[in-house]
This record gives C-alpha cells, sequence and structure tokens, in this order.
C-alpha cells in the first residue's frame, strides 16, 4: 500500500497493489515518476516509479498465504 498526500491541499490517500500495478503498466519505458492526481483537489501528484514498484503486489510465495 502506497500512501499519498498531496502537496496542495495535503489530502492523504493510499494507492492499493492493484492500483499501483495498473499505474506501472501504464508508465513508458524509462519513465522516473508517475502522476496521478489527488482525488480531492485534482491537483496532479508525482511519484516516484522507485516508491510506486514498493507498493506493487507481491508475488504469491509458495505456502504463504495473505488475508
Ligand atoms: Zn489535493
Amino acid at each position: 500500500m502506497l500512501k499519498m498526500t498531496c502537496y496542495n491541499c495535503h489530502w492523504s490517500w493510499s494507492l492499493t497493489p492493484e492500483a499501483a500495478q495498473a499505474a506501472y503498466d501504464t508508465l513508458e519505458p524509462g519513465a522516473k515518476h508517475y502522476t496521478t492526481p489527488c482525488p480531492h483537489c485534482g491537483r496532479t501528484n508525482k511519484v516516484s516509479v522507485k516508491q510506486l514498484k514498493q507498493a506493487l503486489p507481491r508475488t504469491a510465495e509458495p505456502g504463504q498465504k495473505e488475508g
């Protein structure tokens, strides 16, 4: 889960692993940042791809169940 805070209105929200994956899939090759509008004020917020990667769903590990 990636915690986002809007630089403009300080609204905070989270990017689910699924949303992070969907966002990651839309990135241009070599992109350094992902941009997403704040759900509250609509301002564009930037997230580094490194941070986005950390929020991606983990690949299923054998013998482990989540949830
Ligand atoms: Zn905002």
